[in-house]
């Protein structure tokens, strides 16, 4: 056999489909609705191609101070990844010997499941309230909060006192944390802290999914160990300057988040009256049951429509639609379109 065993019975991630047309309603990968900074777009077209005939700088040394000075950090305590992605699947080499486990909420992002496959690994799923009792094998457990799908937020405490007792290395995965009340920076910068990294994207508040910039705080050996386990030259030399114009205007991305908080507000608001069950999100999208009729048949109709929402099959997930919060014009059309629902 050419391919090795666990890989053939790897079952792949399916990310959410990313369909050509442009007419479609896209609410389906907790994007964001509003353009990057401008910034960015003076960065890219100015761009001088010269540049593209070297490699890029490896360790991203001026998108790395100026994240740190953003999360009020020191460079070395930040390492930036190819997306939160490539920082994920470098966590699990890094983290993780070959007899132990990886642990996440359940639900969750099911992505984990499928790096700890690829790691030949055993997952372990768990509820918030049931964190503690984690088989005594596990050395990496990845917190998402706010949580995707659900979009429900865990207060930093709570995370903090699970860190103390868990023995091994907490990531938490804050990449929907600009849209949420409170994030777990604080933790990752504590110098008692020894296993606690906190990872954010580009992808999310800062509208810039395309580009595939993730970067995580954490303590200095933590942070170490991921320089030392990257490929060479993780993050492309265009997307290093993007994000760090990106992040020089900051204000951009925060006005966009409080735009998408205003929204989500609202969109639950208008749901709730219509008798659907909301989570209540933290995030910018939110997780929802219908009233009056299953997710799975509104999903596919929704698609009829070119309008689409997240559905995820399984036990947890299955009664629910995960509805990224667009612009309101998007979501009054999806309102529009859920009202053939309304009894
Ligand atoms: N973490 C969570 C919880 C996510 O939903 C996503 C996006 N699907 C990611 C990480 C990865 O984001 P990116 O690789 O675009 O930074």
């Amino acid at each position: 056999m050419l391919v090795t065993k666990s890989v053939r019975k790897l079952v792949a991630y399916t990310p959410g489909e990313q369909p050509k047309a442009k007419d479609i309603v896209k609410l389906n990968t907790n994007e964001n609705p509003y353009p990057p900074s401008p910034a960015c777009a003076k960065v890219l077209a100015g761009f001088d191609l010269d540049r593209l005939r070297r490699y890029p700088d490896p360790e991203c040394s001026e998108l790395r101070a100026a994240i740190a000075k953003m999360c009020g950090a020191k460079p070395e305590n930040i390492f930036i990844g190819n997306g939160s992605d490539e920082i994920l699947a470098l966590s699990a080499k890094a983290f993780v010997e070959n007899d132990e486990c990886i642990g996440s909420l359940d639900p969750s992002y099911s992505l984990y499941k499928t790096l700890a496959a690829i790691r030949d690994v055993r997952w372990v799923g768990a509820e918030p309230k049931n964190v503690s009792s984690l088989p005594p094998e596990t050395s990496l457990f990845l917190w998402t909060n706010p949580n995707a799908p659900t979009g429900e937020f865990a207060e930093p405490e709570t995370i903090d006192s699970f860190a103390r007792r868990f023995k091994g290395v907490v990531i938490v995965d804050e990449a929907y944390a600009d849209f949420a009340r409170d994030n777990c920076m604080k933790l990752a910068l504590r110098p008692r802290n020894r296993n606690i990294i906190v990872m954010r994207t580009f992808s999310k508040s800062f509208s810039l999914a395309g580009l595939r910039v993730g970067y995580c705080a954490g303590p200095r050996n933590l942070i170490d160990a991921l320089y030392k386990v990257k490929d060479s030259y993780n993050v492309d030399a265009i997307a290093q300057s993007a994000a760090l114009a990106a992040v020089k205007d900051v204000k951009w991305m925060r006005a966009n988040a409080r735009k998408v908080i205003a929204t989500r507000k609202r969109f639950t608001a208008e749901l709730k009256r219509r008798g659907w069950d909301v989570l209540p999100s933290e995030s910018n999208f939110v997780f929802a049951r219908p009233a009056h009729a299953k997710a799975s048949e509104i999903f596919e109709r929704l698609k009829g429509r070119h309008i689409y929402v997240r559905y995820f099959s399984g036990p947890k997930t299955a009664d629910r639609l995960r509805v990224t919060i667009g612009t309101d014009a998007q979501m009054d059309i999806l309102l529009d379109a859920l009202s053939e629902f309304d009894k």
